[in-house]
């Protein structure tokens, strides 16, 4: 067992400052064994806690450090960016750098917005599709999360999920009304709803690679329906990319399956480990924002140069030829060899994967595409998160939560990797 004297004694301490002694709540540890691991550095594929445990760490701060930790060009872009100072509330040419290495590379965008968060991000593009078709409701899909905004907090997965809720208290009955929920990979629902509702729905957003609640790939057949019925109904497809964004393709999901969204929303990897969100669209929607048009979004902090730095560096790396290739071919290595191994020894176990996505189900169902077809019993998970930890593999503290591969997990990091994880699935089963 490790030791976690120290992270527990920060614990207790951090209790006394934080609501549950954190600032996001799953980081609390709840639906697993013991005190969260407080985190003292990273290095590529490694984290270290206080109590100086090693860990490969599969987490990788819950998407946004596709390079690994303490990326070499990320680092050093960032300390030279630094050197000039830290905020400056004026454009600066690295925005403009940002924007136009993201931008030159994806048609699904011609404009984006730069934020401080993906909550941000998806916050005002809902805002900028209700202001452009001057429509109210919104569909999402249940289980998917967007960020903690008050009308996207119904149904919203692991984040909720985790603590045995599925919507947050605090948002107005008249906000969550505006809200229509939808079940995921359900074209007939979907068809049901625009029926009767088609002309007052601004927008359908959903994860096109769903991830917050477990990792419900959808079938392509759903999101060309979805593309095709927005289209009819002059509703604005917003493809919330916070997660698959730079991370199943440079362009996202949108590249990967080939569909075309109205809007996309960015986060996480587009920071390179900075703080950053990106709202898109086609150009005649994004000249409805402030100053251009009447939807108002601002912020601080937004563009700001150190982040837009890491982000650079981290996108160039991305956008190296084979980039994507290599992160899917390491994570099915990876993925493939711990499924056949649960499946001689006839374990109830599917690690579902997509890109270098991937999430750890006990489940013998060949695909779950819905939230409700998850079993909700996580004792298992809970028991095999806890074995992980004490072979030194760190994943993410719920059952719900997917887990992500970065450069840095070589293939030697991941040899070491699989005997641990067989040795911990035969502890639990
Ligand atoms: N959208 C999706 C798909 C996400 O996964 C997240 C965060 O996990 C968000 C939005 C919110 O992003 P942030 O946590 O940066 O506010």
């Amino acid at each position: 067992m490790i030791s976690r004297k120290n992270s527990e004694q920060l614990f207790e301490k951090a209790k006394t400052y934080f609501p549950g002694g954190v600032n996001s709540p799953v980081r609390a540890f709840k639906s697993v064994m013991g005190a969260p691991l407080f985190i003292k550095k990273g290095d590529g594929a490694y984290v270290w806690d206080e109590d100086d445990n090693q860990f490969i760490d599969f987490c990788c701060s819950w998407g946004p450090l596709i390079l690994g930790h303490n990326n070499e060009k990320v680092r050093k872009k960032i300390e030279e960016t630094l050197a000039n100072g830290t905020s400056f509330g004026a454009p600066t040419k690295l925005e403009n750098e940002l924007a136009e290495l993201i931008l030159s590379r994806n048609p699904y965008a011609d404009k984006i917005r730069f934020t401080s968060s993906g909550t941000e991000a998806v916050m005002s593009a809902i805002r900028l599709a209700r202001g452009y078709t001057k429509r109210d409701k919104i569909i999402k899909f249940e289980g998917c999360y967007h960020g903690h905004s008050d009308s996207l907090l119904v149904k919203a997965g692991s984040g909720l999920v985790t603590f045995g809720e599925s919507s947050s208290a605090g948002v107005p009955e008249a906000f969550a009304a505006e809200t229509i929920v939808l079940p995921l990979n359900d074209p007939e629902a979907l068809e049901a709803c625009v029926r009767e509702l088609g002309n007052e729905i601004a927008c359908a957003i959903i994860e096109p690679i769903p991830a917050n609640n477990g990792l419900l790939l959808q079938e392509k057949g759903f999101l060309t329906k979805l593309r095709e019925i927005c289209t009819q109904y002059g509703i604005l497809l917003l493809f919330d990319e916070v997660i698959s964004g730079f991370r199943v393709a440079f362009s996202g999901a949108a590249e990967y399956y080939g569909i075309t969204p109205d809007l996309v929303t960015y986060g996480k990897i587009i920071g390179g480990g900075l703080p950053v969100g990106a709202y898109g669209g086609k150009a005649e929607i994004m000249a409805c924002i402030s100053p251009d048009g009447p939807v108002y979004q601002a912020g601080t902090l937004s563009g700001n140069p150190v982040a837009m730095a890491a982000g650079i560096a981290a996108l160039e790396q991305c956008a190296q030829p084979g980039f994507y290739q290599d992160q899917e071919e390491r994570t099915n290595y990876l993925v493939d060899k711990i499924n056949a191994y649960a499946g001689e020894k006839g374990y109830a176990f599917e690690i579902f994967s997509i890109g270098s996505i991937f999430w750890i189900a006990f489940s013998d169902k060949v695909a779950i595409r819905r939230a409700d077809e998850i079993d909700s019993d996580m004792t298992p998970f809970k028991m095999l998160h806890s074995e992980l930890l004490n072979r030194g593999i760190y994943i993410g503290p719920s059952g719900y939560e997917v887990g992500f591969i970065s450069k840095a997990h070589t293939k030697e990091i991941l040899d070491t990797t699989f005997p641990a994880f067989c040795e911990a699935l035969d502890a639990v089963f």
